[in-house]
């Protein structure tokens, strides 16, 4: 059995890193791990371009309307968080996965995937970072999230919008898309479907890209694609399980239309982390956690929620004869 560890974090992406440095920072010793071995977001380029990703400012709790956001490389971005964390003091571990919780005994069985070495540590909380699949929730029997696929191209933007546009397609009740200005001249345009639909999804994507150009709004060059799994139900039923805190996407943070995730996953990791260090000196209970992330983002994602239902019941109606292969089902703000 290791020695003990105050904070146990699972998953380096945003979130966990967020949490790790704030905590170690905080005074914790802190113990993270991801089952990686190089950090960065998973987006499949083509060709050599920068992994770029939009971070969205108004997602991250409202700023001055003519700063909507900003461009960063997602690899330099989630990797640069780790090595603040790791400078701060945590102890970081790539390759590493959990392979049994007992959360009675706050204690869980890790193992180096490279070597196949396991280890039992004992933990005094945890940050379940661990993604839309959360293996963590998974084995505290929690109800899993529901996710969707997403396939994506970032476009040349023919004008500059500011709104971006969800569009949903006739008789695909379980897919929705959307046009997401990135800066002036430039968009991502992407369709979420069913994970292991992928044909459809490059499908239907293509259609759409050729249904814009038509209508004079992208271009018709593909810059570049990407594409993963994003949650789409809205919350997690339960931020805080025992001494386990849900972070980022594990916590279903991630906007349930756009996807768009990062800012709310540094926010709730550096909340998690926050809400450890008081809960281990004994000044306020883990559960804090939980009001203060429904209060900030609890209302944002139901409204995306109840426009995604609102989008399936219309996308399962037969097309009518007057209607395109396309509708637009809102325009919402960056
Ligand atoms: C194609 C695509 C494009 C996107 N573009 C944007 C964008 O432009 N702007 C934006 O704001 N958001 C975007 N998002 C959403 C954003 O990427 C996520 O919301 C964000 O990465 C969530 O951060 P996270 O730390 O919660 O989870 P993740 O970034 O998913 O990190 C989870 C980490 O946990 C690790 N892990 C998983 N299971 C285990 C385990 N059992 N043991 C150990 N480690 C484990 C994984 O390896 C991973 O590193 C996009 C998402 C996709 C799929």
């Amino acid at each position: 059995m290791d020695e003990g560890w105050d904070l146990l974090v699972v998953g380096l992406g945003p979130a966990g890193a967020a949490a790790a440095a704030v905590a170690a920072r905080g005074g914790l010793r802190v113990l993270a791990i991801d089952r990686k071995a190089r950090l960065g977001h998973p987006a499949f380029p083509n060709g050599g371009e920068p992994r770029i990703g939009w971070i969205s400012a108004r997602w991250l709790g409202g700023s001055p309307a003519d700063v909507p956001g900003t461009f960063v490389d997602r690899v330099d971005f989630d990797r640069s968080l780790v090595e603040i964390a790791r400078e701060a003091g945590a102890e970081i571990s790539l390759q590493t996965e959990i392979v049994d919780l007992v959360p009675a005994t706050h204690s869980a069985r890790i193992s180096r995937l490279a070597t196949g070495e396991e280890r039992e540590i004992r933990y005094r909380a945890m940050v379940a970072a661990d993604g839309p699949h959360s293996a963590v929730a998974e084995s505290l029997a929690l109800r899993p999230l529901e996710v969707r696929q997403t396939t994506q191209y970032a476009l040349p933007l023919s004008r500059p919008r500011r709104l971006v546009q969800v569009l949903f397609a006739p008789g695909h009740p379980d897919v929705h898309a959307w046009l997401q200005p990135n800066g002036d001249d430039r968009a991502s345009l992407a369709v979420a479907h069913e994970a292991g639909t992928a044909a459809d999804g490059q499908r239907l994507l293509d259609h759409l890209h050729l249904h814009l150009q038509l209508l004079g709004q992208v271009g018709q060059k593909v810059l570049q694609r990407f594409g993963g799994l994003m949650p789409v139900g809205g919350m997690r039923e339960r931020l805080v399980a025992g001494n386990i805190l849900f972070a980022g996407d594990a916590a279903g943070l991630a906007h349930p239309i756009t996807g768009m995730g990062v800012p709310a996953a540094v926010a709730s990791g550096e909340a998690a982390a926050n809400a450890c260090l008081a809960a281990l000196a004994g000044r306020a209970p883990l559960a804090d956690y939980e009001v203060a992330i429904r209060q900030r983002f609890g209302s944002a994602l139901a409204e995306g929620a109840s426009l995604r239902e609102r989008i399936r019941e219309d996308a399962g109606q037969p097309r009518r004869p007057e209607q395109g292969e396309w509708q637009v089902a809102a325009e919402l703000p960056l």
